[in-house]
């Protein structure tokens, strides 16, 4: 079985093609990062519009350096949502047009079931597994059961973490996206000791987040040294204030799916894998501290490598591919949905999309 996935929810334009035996043909991704930057952030009509002057060629690219054309693909996959509504729009018009022409069953993934699976392409991971999906828009602890069987267990009652690195960024004068500059300038820290942040919910019951407070620490320390100085932050302190947001983010988080991994172990006492997923899993501190805590648990951990963690088409392929040889596909009718949690059941979380 060989599928093309499609995704373009947020600023990554992204086509793959993937097979049901866990082979990655191809895996396209065009960020718009240099379209954003001068906003500091993504812009939705822009991000939309790129999508749409991009996409075609890369799908093109992704077909020949698959080798295949459009007539040895058994399906097609797009993300569907949540996310921009505009560039969901792009992609799944697009995919919905092969599929017509080429009479293709047609998936519409959950951008957030393609962060959740990414583990099953790439490592043995069977069902059920505690998942810690972390990005730039969700922060959640979710057992899951199976394909688009998901229970959330925690999260995020104010930001996002993805959205807390990106702030955070933004307060130490580092730019846009965040995450990987937070860590670099983290790796340049000289006394990476020398703050003491707050570690929000840390040792309390529930495995919920919250990361506002963090980013109001760091900002209420910017303030105080430039007060003190009477200048804009030098490079060390920069380095070490990121340094110190790291750190506490990755003990936030081993304090939460500590607690997490307490009630999987009783609900699942044969065991299961701990997976981390989503953008900000792409940072070596968080996957450190991760797998110190699942080898303590005596549990498997499981990151996917680094550029399968942040937004790209091969996860919306295999997804697609998990939903289809299940028997799955949706009718090309799919309404884009801005908004698709991956737990219905569970209360809406706050903040961004999903
Ligand atoms: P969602 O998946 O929730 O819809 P998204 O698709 O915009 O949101 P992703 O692409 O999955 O998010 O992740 C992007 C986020 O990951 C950004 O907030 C970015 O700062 C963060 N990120 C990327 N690399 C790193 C890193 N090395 N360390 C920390 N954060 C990172
Ligand atoms: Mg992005
Ligand atoms: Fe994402």
């Amino acid at each position: 079985m060989i599928v093309l996935g499609i995704e373009t929810s947020c600023d990554e334009t992204a086509a793959a093609v993937v097979t049901d035996a866990r082979e990655i043909r191809a895996d396209v991704v065009l960020s718009q990062l240099d379209d954003h930057t001068p906003y500091g952030g993504v812009v939705p009509e822009i991000a939309a519009r790129a999508h749409l002057e991009h996409l075609d060629g890369l799908i093109r690219r992704a077909m020949a350096e698959a080798g295949i054309g459009f007539g040895d693909l058994d399906a097609v996959a797009a993300t569907g949502g949540p996310g921009l509504i505009g560039g969901v729009i792009v992609g799944v018009m697009t995919a919905k047009a092969i599929a017509a022409a080429r009479n293709l069953p047609f998936v519409a993934v959950n951008h957030l079931e393609g962060h959740a699976l990414t583990a099953r392409l790439t490592d043995d991971v069977a069902f059920p597994y505690l998942l810690l999906l972390v990005s730039g828009g969700h922060c959640q602890l979710l057992v899951v059961e199976g394909v688009g069987r998901y229970r959330r267990l925690g999260t995020t009652i104010d930001d996002a973490v993805g959205e807390a690195f990106d702030k955070t960024a933004k307060l130490l004068g580092l730019g846009y996206p965040g995450g990987p500059l937070v860590e670099k300038a983290a790796a340049r820290a000289t006394d990476p000791g020398r703050f003491d942040l707050p570690r929000p919910l840390v040792g309390r019951p529930g495995c919920d987040f919250s990361f506002s407070g963090l980013k109001t620490a760091v900002r209420r320390h910017v303030e105080e040294l430039a007060k003190a100085s009477g200048a804009p932050l030098t490079d060390a302190d920069r380095d070490d204030l990121a340094a110190a947001f790291q750190a506490t983010v990755a003990e936030v988080m081993a304090d939460r799916c500590a607690r997490a991994i307490r009630r999987f172990k009783e609900e699942h006492p044969q065991g299961g894998a701990l997976v981390v997923a989503g953008g900000v899993a792409a940072n070596k501190t968080l996957r450190a501290r991760l797998a110190t805590l699942a080898a303590r648990e005596g549990m498997p951990f499981v990151a996917p490598p680094l550029r399968l963690c942040t937004d790209n088409a091969a996860m919306i392929a295999w997804a697609g591919i998990e939903r289809f040889r299940l028997g799955e596909s949706d009718p090309l009718s799919f309404a884009p949905r801005p908004r698709w949690p991956l737990d219905p059941t569970a209360a809406p979380a706050i903040g961004r999309a999903g």
